[in-house]
């Protein structure tokens, strides 16, 4: 993510209140992260020198809630990219009806070039130094790119060690054994398949008929498609960074999974006989009823959108679509969901993560499921409702609809007029 990513992030709280009715006061709120604070992280390497890593944390609002939002370790990671992610997570909380507000954080770093007791320490290092800016009732970090569930184990125990008590609910995406939640490890994946299950009257679509291309085969792509494979849906192409394979006669998504687990590469996976293999740019153009970006962003550009041929796209991925790709694809008529509305099950089970870690009680899976399905399809509908009601493409009616919610809590403290009268 480049320098001005904020910049372009926030203009979408301009768009998004030209349909509401706002009172001034709340883009004035919502125009400024509340508070950022930036550290360094000396850390003791294995070779007994220091090294110090730079380091941010982000609450861009807490209107609704205490904040919630990973922390990404990547060597790109700046306080521009955080405070834009902790913008977007704000109103992804508010589109799922979360009552929690929006925070990242993050770490340039290389976590490649650690070892594992680097990790660890750099890890706890983290927490030392947002100690009281992070907090169950304040803000609560997740996993991101390159952190994990013993990453968030170790932070978990830093946290408790500093505040003298275990506090799991500190932190979300730990291991089932220290306080996490069954259903964590699909809920991205499975939130984004209820959504599309739930539309696909509206989008065209239909299990025996429709055929879905995903870039990516990790955590989100995968569930995603064996959710689908399961219902009647035929996966026709999927990707890894290193190659894609396209069958028009349909994947067995379980096999290619198990082929990838034991090869560690997507050649040479089982098809049904027609299978080519291709670039990940030549995927995403081939022709198809839906397509998954499921990977990373920026891969839907000016550059590609208008070689799209998929009429529906279910962004599982973070931003796989730059702002010119999407109006390319807006003007052909495509309907995107959206990130913040389509991965938002990652963060809703993150919820129910920190619910019961407070509850100290612990739900069934199909309990999760459950829950995670009464809130995924309802939000799914309002956005598509609100996209049809004020002529709007999916994306803006999302940050419309958590726009509305957003606002409703800032004008409930009172607003310019309350004060005048
Ligand atoms: P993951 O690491 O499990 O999988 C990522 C996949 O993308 C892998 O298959 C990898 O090989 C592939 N990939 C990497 N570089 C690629 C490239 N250049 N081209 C094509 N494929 C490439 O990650 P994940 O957890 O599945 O996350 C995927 C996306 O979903 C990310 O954008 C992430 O931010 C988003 N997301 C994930 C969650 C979650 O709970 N896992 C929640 C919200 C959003």
């Amino acid at each position: 993510m480049s320098e001005g990513l904020f910049h372009s992030a926030v203009k979408r709280l301009y768009s998004a209140a030209e349909h509401l009715d706002l009172h001034e006061d709340v883009l004035e709120r919502l125009k400024y992260p509340k508070e950022t604070l930036a550290a360094s992280l000396p850390v003791r390497m294995d070779d007994g020198s220091v090294r110090s890593f730079k380091a941010w944390r982000c609450r861009y609002d807490d209107t609704r809630g205490p904040t919630k939002g990973g922390i990404r370790f990547h060597p790109a990671v700046c306080m521009d990219e955080v405070m834009t992610l902790a913008f977007w997570m704000t109103f992804k909380c508010a589109v799922a009806n979360l009552p929690y507000g929006g925070g990242k954080g993050g770490v340039s770093v290389d976590v490649h070039q650690l070892s594992r007791t680097e990790l660890e320490r750099l890890s706890r290092a983290y927490v030392g130094a947002f100690s009281r800016f992070i907090g169950p009732d304040r803000d609560v970090p997740a996993p991101d790119m390159y952190t994990n569930g013993i990453v968030m184990a170790w932070m978990a125990d830093e946290y408790s060690r500093i505040a003298d008590e275990p506090t799991p609910a500190v932190i979300t995406g730990k291991p089932i054994a220290l306080g996490g939640s069954l259903g964590r490890d699909d809920a991205t994946g499975r939130g984004g398949y209820y959504v599309l299950r739930h539309l696909e009257d509206d989008l065209g679509i239909a299990p025996g008929k429709s055929k879905v291309v995903i870039q990516g085969f990790g955590n989100a792509a995968f569930h995603a498609a064996r959710l689908l494979h399961d219902d009647g849906y035929q996966i026709i192409g999927v990707s890894d960074s290193k190659s894609a394979i396209y069958d028009p006669d349909g994947l067995n998504p379980y096999d290619v999974m198990e082929y990838k687990q034991k090869n560690r590469t997507l050649d040479g996976a089982p098809t049904n006989g027609k299978a080519k293999t291709m670039s990940n740019a030549e995927l995403l153009e081939q022709e198809c009823d839906v397509l998954i970006p499921a990977a990373m962003e920026n891969q839907i550009t000016g550059d590609n959108a208008d070689r799209i041929v998929a009429p529906v796209i279910l962004e599982l991925a973070n931003g796989p679509i730059t702002p010119e790709g999407d109006a390319i694809l807006n003007k052909a008529g495509k309907t995107v969901i959206p990130d913040i509305l389509a991965n938002a099950g990652g963060v809703t089970v993150s919820y129910f993560e920190w619910v019961q870690n407070k509850a100290g009680y612990y739900w069934p899976l199909d309990e999760v499921q459950d829950k995670l399905q009464k809130i995924m399809r309802p939000e799914g509908r309002r956005v598509w409702d609100v996209s049809k009601e004020k002529g709007i493409d999916m994306r803006t009616a999302a940050y419309v609809h958590a726009l509305d919610r957003i606002a409703s809590a800032v004008e409930a403290h009172g607003t310019k007029a309350y004060f005048d009268g």
